[in-house]
């Protein structure tokens, strides 16, 4: 792989007045950093290192013009000389290491979850708890001129310029569609007054920071919701925006209380590049496409098709702060691709924690995970390749010890060449990808088909071993388990047993869930799942007939019936990610899955499942019973107490703790171990 591999990506981009190294954009993720002024220091840090790793603009999270503007309270505002030192550290930082970077003005309204919410009608969203207050004249007034003084202090600051957030919902956003927007004055109606506040404060920025400004903004040109604003008034408005003064448009898709996915990993790649491709068609002004856009080969097919100028990609760039500059020189397959877990970025947001990533738990922890030389190269057996064992033999190595990685399977990968075979989770497999190049990179000996005993590893001679054996399946005690018709996920997943057509599953966990998707799939839909194929699923029109781009979806033909069943009382699936489960759900409620909790099971035989439920005995007739009832560690190589003068035996991951396993878990556990050997 060369350089000109990736020429349109790579090609800077003269906007006039400067330039832009290359055509990626990070986009903006709100990390929780920017959020406290004493984090800074380490937000100009993770910053650094994306701009070293050469990405030509950076923005940053959303920054609130003023306190009405909160997303959350006390969130990261820029109004005040006070808060310029802070900023100019993130802008020094970016510019030393000759990066470029735009501060995002972000103003939640009725998004916002504290009390001082505004909006352009009183009417709350589904999602917030709040209920906003109307914005009168006097308000709207007040609030563009926040938004200009945030951005000259910005200019000041340091920025390059500054983007405009005018989609997913929050406030600008409001204004331009009439579900959020019920006004009778000049600010609401038709298209041409419910856009004047994002055309007003485009205009007056432009006016406040002169030519030599980057103003980018966050158009929405896909709504996804009802009573969003159609193809016509999105071009529209688009074209306002440019006259206005924006410098470059980027490109949004679907408000936060949108039911339709726009960046989990089930959302096929690239997805929405079309729509971006429709509106630059539309306009004088650079474009940027985005959402699920992961790898350089997509990135540069897209601008290659024409559908954008430059690529925006967010997520990808906690996975891998040299992104761009391994895709420049040859090493694309270097990179950590991100899964679009969103298990460690947004789940944490929502959860008003920092923001990390699975595949990268240094992220935005760049100044306390650090993998510093070693300064006595130590003999290291990592003991099981699945993401704990990968993980630590990869930072052992990177410090300089001679690791030996075990498996006994004959592949690297644990559980995930499991997890990857879900429907929806093909992106799993980079991960191993990742990981296996790496190893190889950094010289660790990857032994497979190696079960490993204790009394093996002792005779070689190892100072540490990192015991990252995971799990072993758990078989619940129903009378009647033993029956043939009784499967476990390995059976079904790994294995590849044959299922019949009515199943009911055991567990409701995120595996029972994963098996459910696994089981209603349409063997006559390719795997990934198309796009197109996606958007009719999901109802999306990417022509935007219709108000917010929807349309009836298209019902699905699942092959099997299901029956996914739990004891807890609990909603099931209420456990699963709080920015995904909901499309999980989702999926199995559309293809017909009959979800049961509060169940107890009685006895299986050739019958069936015989359960009880809300104290009514009752027998689901089905073919097979497949297993998802959790996992135990599988730790049997720790010896029980250390013998003097042996190697120093550690266990991460499942060995270490079955309970609420997950890869983020399991990888950071393997690095932070590793880090400290
Ligand atoms: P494992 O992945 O289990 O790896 C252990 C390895 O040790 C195995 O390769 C095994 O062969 C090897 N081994 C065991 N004993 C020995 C021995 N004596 N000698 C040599 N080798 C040995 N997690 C998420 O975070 N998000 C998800 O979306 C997600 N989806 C999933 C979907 C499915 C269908 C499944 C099955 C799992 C999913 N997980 C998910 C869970 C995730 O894969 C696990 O949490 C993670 O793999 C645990 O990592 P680990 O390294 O501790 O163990
Ligand atoms: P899990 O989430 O712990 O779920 C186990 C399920 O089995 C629960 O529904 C539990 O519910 C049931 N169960 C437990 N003991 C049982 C018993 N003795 N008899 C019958 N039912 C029993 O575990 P998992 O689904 O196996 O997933 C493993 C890990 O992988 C999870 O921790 C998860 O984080 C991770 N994962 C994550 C995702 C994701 O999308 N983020 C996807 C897959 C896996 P009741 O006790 O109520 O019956
Ligand atoms: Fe991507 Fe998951 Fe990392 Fe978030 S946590 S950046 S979605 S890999």
């Amino acid at each position: 792989m060369t350089t000109s591999t990736f020429p349109n990506l790579l090609a800077p981009l003269d906007l006039g007045f400067t330039t832009l190294k290359n055509r990626v954009i990070m986009g903006s993720m709100h990390t929780g950093l920017e959020d406290r002024f004493y984090n800074y220091g380490k937000l100009a840090a993770f910053y650094r290192e994306r701009a070293r790793g050469g990405v030509g603009l950076i923005v940053t999270g959303g920054i609130s013009p003023n306190r009405q503007g909160w997303l959350l309270p006390f969130g990261g505002t820029l109004n005040s000389w006070f808060d310029l030192p802070n900023h100019r550290r993130v802008t020094r930082a970016v510019h030393e290491e000759g990066g470029k970077i735009l501060l995002q003005i972000l103003h939640a309204g009725r998004y916002g979850y504290q009390p001082f919410v505004v909006s352009a009608s009183a009417i709350r969203s589904p999602i917030s708890r709040f209920k906003p207050k109307a914005l009168d004249e006097a308000g709207i007034e007040s609030t563009i001129r926040a938004y200009v003084r945030c951005a000259r202090l910005a200019q000041k600051a340091g920025y390059d310029g500054v983007e405009i957030m005018a989609s997913e919902g929050y406030l600008l956003n409001q204004f331009l569609c009439a579900r959020a927007n019920r006004r009778k004055d000049r600010w609401g109606g038709p298209i041409e007054n419910r856009m004047r506040l994002a055309v007003e404060v485009v205009r007056r920025i432009r006016a406040a920071v002169g030519p030599d400004v980057i103003l980018m903004v966050r158009h929405s040109v896909l709504d996804l919701v009802e009573g969003g604003n159609t193809w016509d008034e999105v071009v529209l408005v688009a074209k306002a925006l440019e006259a206005a003064g924006a410098t470059i448009l980027n490109t949004g898709y679907g408000w936060h209380e949108a039911r339709i996915p726009t960046i989990v990993t089930s959302v096929p790649r690239a997805a929405f590049a079309e729509v971006a491709g429709r509106l630059r068609r539309e306009v004088g002004i650079p474009v940027v496409a985005s959402n699920r856009i992961n790898m350089p080969a997509e990135a540069d097919a897209i601008l290659a098709r024409g559908d954008a100028d430059l690529v925006s990609m967010a997520r990808p760039f906690l996975a891998d702060p040299d992104f761009v500059a391994k895709a420049a020189s040859g090493r694309a397959d270097q990179i950590n691709t991100c899964i679009a877990c969103n298990q460690a970025c947004l789940d944490h947001t929502f959860a008003n924690r920092r923001a990390t990533c699975l595949v990268n738990p240094r992220a935005c922890h760049e100044t306390e995970l650090v993998y510093r030389q070693a300064t006595t190269a130590r003999r290291v057996a990592v003991v099981g390749a699945g993401p704990a064992g990968l993980s630590a033999a990869a930072v052992a190595a990177e410090r300089g010890h001679v690791v030996t990685l075990f498996d006994g399977l004959d592949r690297i990968g644990g559980q995930f060449n499991i997890a990857m075979r879900v429907p929806g989770k093909e992106e799993f497999a980079e991960t191993i990808r990742y990981f296996g190049r790496r190893l190889a990179l950094l010289g660790v000996e990857v032994r497979l088909n190696c079960w490993m005993t204790r009394d093996e590893l002792l005779a070689q001679g190892f100072d540490d071993v990192v015991v990252a054996t995971g799990i072993r399946t758990r078989t619940p005690g129903i009378p009647g388990i033993d029956h043939p018709k009784v499967l476990s996920y390995l059976d079904v997943l790994r294995d590849g047993r044959p299922v019949g057509r009515r199943v009911a599953i055991i567990g409701a966990g995120g595996i029972g869930f994963d098996m459910g998707e696994f089981l209603v799939h349409d063997p006559e839909v390719a795997l990934p799942v198309p796009a197109a194929h996606w958007m009719q699923e999901w109802g999306v029109d990417p022509h935007v007939v219709a108000p917010g781009g929807l349309q009836a979806p298209v019902p699905p033909h699942p092959p099997r019936q299901v029956w996914l069943l739990q004891r807890k009382s609990t909603r099931p699936g209420a456990g699963l990610g709080k920015t995904s489960g909901w499309v999980h759900r989702a999926t199995l409620v559309r293809n017909g899955v009959t979800m049961l909790a509060g169940v107890q099971y009685d006895r299986i035989d050739d019958a069936g499942l015989h359960i009880t439920v809300g104290g009514e005995a009752r027998l689901l007739e089905v073919d097979n019973i497949v297993i998802c009832a959790g996992q135990e560690s599988l730790a049997d190589l720790m010896p029980a107490q250390e013998a003097g003068g042996g190697p120093r035996f550690y266990k991460i991951g499942g060995a270490a703790l079955a309970t609420e396993l997950d890869a983020k878990r399991a990888i950071r556990e393997g690095a932070e171990l590793a880090a400290r050997l």
